[in-house]
């Protein structure tokens, strides 16, 4: 349970003065349903008041304060127009416009005569100065209510600057003084303030310094939000490694009967990969391994080869992946290889139902299957293995750190935790990899298998879009086989549906009826496999897909890919889609057509997927032009984002508050201690409660 001296902070924003539902829903669309994501809405600008001219020398479209006389008031002659004051001092005149206004309160605010100190912007109409709805109108004698320099936030549309200035001055009236969590040397090494002060300096910038992410209060909120992160994965990590592990040490009998019948030789990543595995199962930790790779870098036989050591050694392995679509080709790879050796695998997914499924049930619960491959299906309470041993996930970036436990929690827990190989194609920069995996251990696949001729990337504008495809006809005249991407962008599914449909009629027409197949992502998996069938072994010569062929689909025979409108991509499926090809034996071919306008970092992205293949100078390139809170497809992804450390800058503290998270949790377990308890305070200050709920449960 929250303890309640955040009860204010996790109130809906309704609970702050002159909030009603309707301001409400923009605040939550700007930041956050509750009144501590106003806190963590930090200002971007500073509107500096302190500048105060005459009239005669205050410039258009910049605010300024100035000391003026009121000399009349124009009240309008219909309720479309608007009332009118007229203010001068000795070198001009001005007007004050307010639209719908009430007259009695301008007349109360602004008496005839009197002198007021007004501060806003300056617009000019008809030649002459005027400033509607003063941001603030005082007497003279209280200049002192006017803030020299205010903080400017991040908008939404319908939200104006000074509802949102008042409602995260709310906010911050409401933060209350939190028994600190930082280590007391750390933090007066960093001169860093402490909670409570930070959020209201970080609210109140002075300077445009004040607004820099590496400003101590800011510096000190990034490291609240890292620690909380990395203790929430300590926590976590910890309970997984607390259940002890199998000690697995195959005869490597199968693993050679498999060696045997394959027609190349294991890379020397894969190798080492491999040695690293094992030393893993063997020890009586659990192992909790991150097999990281480039598409077709050879993860899968990685995988294959450390379930056969668990096989060797008498238990059961289970291969989860994100799509049907990678379950089936898993299962396709893996199936004849386990058939070599002599063990039995299954797949199962969501498309097993009623008989089918049972009978894979009670095989799995005699131990009479080996390997188990499926989808989100095969974490369902009812399965249950008789002595799930390794469990892998082929993560493709879509599951979070709670299902891939889920799965390998089946083990028999009276014998330990199953060992946990989790698999993924996506190189992610070092520093994510630390946010999101923890100090995960990491075997990274540097190496492509031998014979891999590089692929031959290419940017071709829009314009040349006939060339292109009359090169794609010659292409599959000579037998080539080519994927042609069409884009599909979230917001308009359905136009971009239409235009993949439109190019397949185009192309159709072109090639003709047998030689076109089309796939997207609102097919049913039966026509899906259908036409992929047509691809990879029909008359098909090209297909036709929106992104979903990024994930899985493996097809060597392919040497060509288009990719329209790559401008739209981003870097990192533009890399996931160009490994689709460059598989096989016969060079390939890439072409990137973009669009007529193309902006700098989309030409950038453009050229860094041109002259590089490597997967890893392609993430940190993303990185450096996205930030990682943009990295594409980082929602679904499971990478966290951040709302207050920004990892360009914050780089470093990262590291600190990994090492510290790590250290906590050594030393004191259960947060019980003082500092524990303040921590946990932390955690729930930012939402990981499931990590407080896994550490009173364990
Ligand atoms: P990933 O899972 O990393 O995308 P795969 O394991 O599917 O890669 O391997 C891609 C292709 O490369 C497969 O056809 C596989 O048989 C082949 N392959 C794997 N390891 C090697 C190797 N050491 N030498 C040659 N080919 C290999
Ligand atoms: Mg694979």
């Amino acid at each position: 349970m929250r303890p309640e001296i955040l009860f204010p902070l996790f109130a809906p924003t309704t609970s702050l003065p002159g909030i009603g539902p309707r301001l409400a829903g923009l605040l939550e669309k700007a930041c956050g349903p509750h009144v501590v994501d106003l806190l963590w809405h930090l200002p971007r600008e500073i509107v500096d008041r302190r500048f105060s001219p005459k009239i005669s020398d205050a410039p258009a479209d910049q605010i300024v304060t100035l000391t003026v006389t009121v000399d009349r008031h124009d009240p309008p002659p219909d309720r479309r127009r608007p009332y009118r004051i007229q203010c001068s001092d000795e070198t001009g005149s001005l007007s004050l416009v307010y639209f719908h206004a009430d007259k009695s309160y301008l007349e109360r605010l602004l008496p005839v005569g009197a002198t007021r100190l007004i501060s806003g912007r300056i617009e000019v109409y008809r030649d002459k100065p005027q400033m509607p709805h003063p941001d603030y109108v005082v007497e003279p004698a209280q200049r002192s209510s006017i803030p020299d320099v205010e903080a400017v936030y991040p908008l939404t549309a319908g939200l104006t600057p000074k509802v949102m200035l008042k409602a995260v001055r709310e906010a911050v009236k409401r933060g209350p003084n939190l028994p600190d969590w930082l280590d007391k040397a750390h933090r007066e090494k960093n001169r860093w303030p402490d909670w409570h002060s930070a959020i209201i300096t970080a609210h109140n910038p002075d300077s445009l310094t004040s607004l820099e992410a590496d400003s101590l209060p800011r510096q000190r909120l990034a490291y609240d939000e890292l620690l909380a992160s990395q203790l929430a994965l300590a926590i976590t990590r910890s309970k997984a490694r607390g259940l002890p592990g199998r000690v697995i040490e195959g005869d490597k009998s199968l693993r050679r009967k498999v060696l045997s019948t394959l027609p190349f030789k294991l890379t020397g990543s894969q190798v080492e990969a491999l040695k690293e595995i094992g030393a893993d199962m063997a020890s009586e930790k659990r192992m909790l391994r991150l097999l990281q790779g480039d598409v077709g870098s050879g993860k899968t036989l990685v995988a294959l080869f450390a379930m056969l050591n668990a096989i060797e050694d008498g238990g059961q392995t289970a291969l989860l992946a994100p799509t049907e679509i990678l379950a089936r080709q898993h299962f396709e790879t893996i199936a004849p290889l386990a058939e070599a050796a002599g063990v039995t695998a299954k797949i199962l997914t969501g498309r097993n139902k009623g008989k089918v499924r049972q009978a894979i049930l009670d095989e799995l619960a005699e131990g009479d299957i080996d390997i188990l491959i499926g989808t989100h299906a095969i974490v369902q309470d009812d399965i249950v293995f008789k002595d799930l041993t390794l469990a892998v996930v082929d993560e493709q970036h879509r599951f979070g750190v709670h299902q891939r436990l889920a799965l390998s929690n089946k083990s028999d827990r009276s014998k330990g935790g199953a060992d946990l190989l989790v698999m993924t194609a996506t190189p992610i920069p070092r520093t994510l990899m630390l946010s999101a995996y923890g100090d995960l251990d990491v075997s990274r696949l540097r190496d492509k298998p031998p014979g891999r001729k590089p692929i031959d990337t290419r940017l071709v504008p829009n314009a040349r879009l006939d060339d292109v495809i009359d090169g794609v006809k010659r292409k599959i005249d000579s037998g080539s086989k080519v994927f042609w991407v069409c884009p599909l962008v979230e917001e308009s599914e359905t136009l971009d549906l239409a235009a993949a449909e439109d190019r397949y009629a185009d192309l159709l027409s072109r090639f003709g009826e047998t030689r076109v197949a089309l796939v997207h992502g609102r097919m049913k998996a039966k026509e899906k496999d259908e036409a992929m069938q047509r691809f990879v072994d029909g008359s098909a010569q090209v297909l036709v897909a929106t992104t979903v062929i990024e994930v899985g689909v493996d097809v060597p025979s392919a040497s060509v890919m288009v990719i329209e409108h790559a401008e739209r991509f981003g870097l990192a499926q533009l890399h996931q889609l160009r490994g689709r090809i460059g598989r096989g034996e016969t060079a390939s071919t890439c072409l990137l057509v973009y669009g007529r306008v193309l902006t700098a970092t989309a030409e950038k992205r453009l050229r860094t997927i041109r002259d590089t293949e490597d997967g890893f100078i392609i993430a940190e390139e993303d990185l450096k032009l996205r930030g990682a809170g943009e990295l594409l497809g980082t929602r679904q992804s499971g990478l966290p984002i951040f709302r207050l450390a920004d990892l360009a800058v914050h780089d470093d503290l990262l590291q600190v508050a990994r090492d510290d998270a790590r250290l906590i949790i050594e030393r004191d377990p259960d947060l019980s201690s003082e500092r524990g308890r303040s921590l946990r305070v932390l955690l729930y200050l930012f939402e990981r409660d499931a990590a407080v709920a896994t550490l009173r449960s364990g």
